[in-house]
């Protein structure tokens, strides 16, 4: 198993059962997190015979960055896997800091039909530590710490439910990478029993929702999960988990073109949201070249926002990040297919 895997908790269970001190788990959290060492035999202040026995216990391998694109404020890596399979991660620079847009799974099963990340079936879920040293390898690369993330790559996050946890918990310590849990946001396009399982977490993060439609039928002509956990159930559990955790969910709503952005949408999506804690993020659309769906226009999200404001919705429009390179919302491919 790869160290990176491990939660501070874990490892202290680790020293534990070899009969070693539990302040050894903080020593090699500071060398993995704090000194950002490549190797155990890095670890200096542990006796020989430790680092030996950590050799023979785990794993301290890295995935690498096989490519990167920029333009002004994005960032976007390829990653090679162990196994050479390939995911992908986004660097965004914003005026309160810079973010990372992590993958959770090589290829997505939930086929979304707007979204090219889809295309490209799941081959397996990330491990912890995959999805941990995207964040390591772009803050080596950048040499500067990033202060939010959001599990929003290549992949359905609540599908690979403990690995996203864990990997939460290890960069959440604060002897981790230690991100704030407000400024980790996952988003899941509606997995019902994960979700409720998330509210029982006692975990303060950020929950958003790809929703993207205001009805039933509209919601299962262009997202596949809506047949297994329709739109009804979805907002019933939403305002479970806002009841449990007082936390405000986000609602994301992406703009197809002559889609689901009418006006008669956007009130049937008011009053579907009515009374709830949450606030909608309108998403323009990110076309992509193999796929139909166009973009709405700037008026149509406009008047879509207005609809939703005299409503009494509280809604912000997504600013676009990296759509010339493809490292935007729903680009991300994990394979380089075309
Ligand atoms: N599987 C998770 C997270 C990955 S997608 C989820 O469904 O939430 C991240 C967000 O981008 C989702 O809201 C997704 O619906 C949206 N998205 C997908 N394709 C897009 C595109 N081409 N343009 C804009 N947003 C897109």
């Amino acid at each position: 198993m790869n160290i990176y895997g491990l939660k501070r908790k874990d490892l202290e269970d680790y020293f534990l059962s070899i009969n070693e001190k539990r302040y050894k788990a903080l020593q090699v959290y500071e060398w993995l997190y704090q000194h950002r060492v490549h190797s155990f035999d890095e670890m200096t202040n542990l006796k020989v015979e430790l680092r030996n026995q950590l050799k023979k216990d785990f794993t301290l391998d890295f995935i690498t960055i096989v490519k990167k694109q920029e333009d002004k404020l994005t960032k976007k890596y390829l990653f090679k896997l162990l196994d050479d399979n390939y995911i992908e991660a986004v660097l965004m620079e914003h005026d309160y800091g810079l973010s990372v847009c992590v993958s959770s799974q090589v290829g997505c099963n939930m086929g979304c039909a707007f979204c090219e990340s889809g295309r490209l079936k799941k081959v397996r879920n990330l491990e912890t530590y995959e999805i941990v040293e995207q964040i390591l390898l772009i803050e080596e690369d950048i040499h500067k710490r990033i202060s939010s993330v959001v599990i929003m790559g290549i992949g359905e996050p609540l599908d690979n439910y403990d690995n996203v946890l864990n990997f939460i918990k290890i960069i959440n310590d604060d002897k981790g990478i230690s991100i704030g849990a407000r400024h980790i946001t996952l988003s899941t396009c509606g997995l019902i029993p994960q979700i409720q399982k998330l509210s029982t977490e006692n975990i303060q993060i950020n929950l958003a929702i790809s929703l993207h439609a205001s009805n039933n039928e509209l919601r299962s002509s262009i997202m596949n999960v809506n047949k297994v956990y329709n739109i009804i159930e979805l907002i019933a559990t939403i305002k479970q988990y806002i009841a449990k955790t007082n936390r405000r969910v986000t609602i994301e709503y992406v703009m197809l073109n002559n889609v689901n952005d009418s006006d008669s949408n956007a009130q049937e999506l008011a009053d579907l949201l009515k009374g709830m804690n949450i606030y909608v993020n309108l998403i323009p659309y990110n076309e992509t070249n193999h796929l139909e769906f166009k973009k709405s226009s700037k008026e149509r999200i406009l008047k879509f926002y207005d609809i939703l404001k005299k409503n009494n919705i509280n809604v912000t429009i997504r600013k676009e990040f990296g759509s010339n390179i493809d490292a935007a919302c729903g680009q991300l491919r994990s394979k380089e297919v075309n």
